[in-house]
């Protein structure tokens, strides 16, 4: 499968804004996007129509949402749900980002409520998990991983294709911080995903995309995505201009 290249807008940029860089992000794609890469850009939900509109028609670059609610319309004031961003011509989105379960207050149980109802609504999912670095320093990297992974794929049906299902890996630490995860650190931590994507998904546990993200840059991004079991990556801060990111996705 292709590795996915993500980039995470979060609360930043207009429609005007969004628009501009991603237009400016197919033109240095445009024939060079390697065979083995896809493009997804999550920008926030008052700027998907107009990202949608400047990569209409670009092949492998995709748009995705960074939330939503798992239900398909009510009364969720504020709220938005799976079949908006579909109609909005998301394909992906994201769920459990650390900043939506540590500012937020996300539970696990929730994000695994999210990850199932997308799917079944017909998006593609990234879960994301990741330990604190209190957890890490406590020693208990793999306890957060599984628990994390455990409650989030709860309800995902056991004959979901790799393709709709991704997780990203993203040390909470090393989010916004500048401090990339070490390639023993990322290797390890990739290795305990992969067992346990084959514990949960034993048809298909090999095959599900495992990305990694914190800090990435143009600058670490080769070295990152040649490690074993990372098929890609997702990056917040230097997402947020074409030429850094166009950088990253052709690294
Ligand atoms: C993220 O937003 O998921 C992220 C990894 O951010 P950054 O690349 O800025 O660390």
């Amino acid at each position: 499968m292709k590795k996915l290249m993500a980039a995470n807008w979060k609360m930043f940029k207009t429609g005007d804004e969004a628009h501009t860089t991603a237009g400016e992000l197919v033109q240095r794609l445009k024939g060079s996007l390697p065979d083995d890469r896809e493009a997804l850009i999550i920008p926030p939900f008052t700027a998907l129509t107009r990202v949608r509109d400047a990569i209409s028609k670009t092949p492998g670059v995709f748009l995705g949402a960074q939330n939503f609610y798992p239900e398909e319309q009510g009364a969720y004031t504020g709220e938005i749900a799976p079949k908006m961003l579909l109609d909005a011509g998301c394909v992906f989105a994201l769920a459990g980002h650390s900043e939506r379960r540590h500012i937020m207050g996300e539970s696990s149980e929730f994000v695994g409520q999210k990850v199932a109802f997308g799917l079944s609504s017909g998006l593609k999912m990234i879960l994301c998990v990741g330990e604190k670095l209190e957890e890490r320093k406590a020693g208990n990297v793999e306890k957060i991983l599984k628990e994390q992974l455990e409650k989030g794929l709860k309800d995902v049906p056991g004959d979901t294709s790799p393709e709709d299902l991704s997780i990203a890996y993203e040390p909470v630490w090393a989010i916004g911080t500048g401090e990339v995860a070490g390639p023993e650190e990322i290797v390890h931590a990739h290795g305990f995903v992969r067992q346990t994507l084959k514990q949960i998904f034993p048809n298909q546990g090999t095959d599900i995309r495992i990305l990694y993200g914190g800090s990435v840059k143009p600058e670490n991004c080769a070295a990152i995505i040649g490690l074993d079991n990372v098929e890609g990556v997702l990056v917040g801060g230097a997402s947020l201009k074409a030429d850094s990111f166009s950088s990253i996705v052709t690294a």
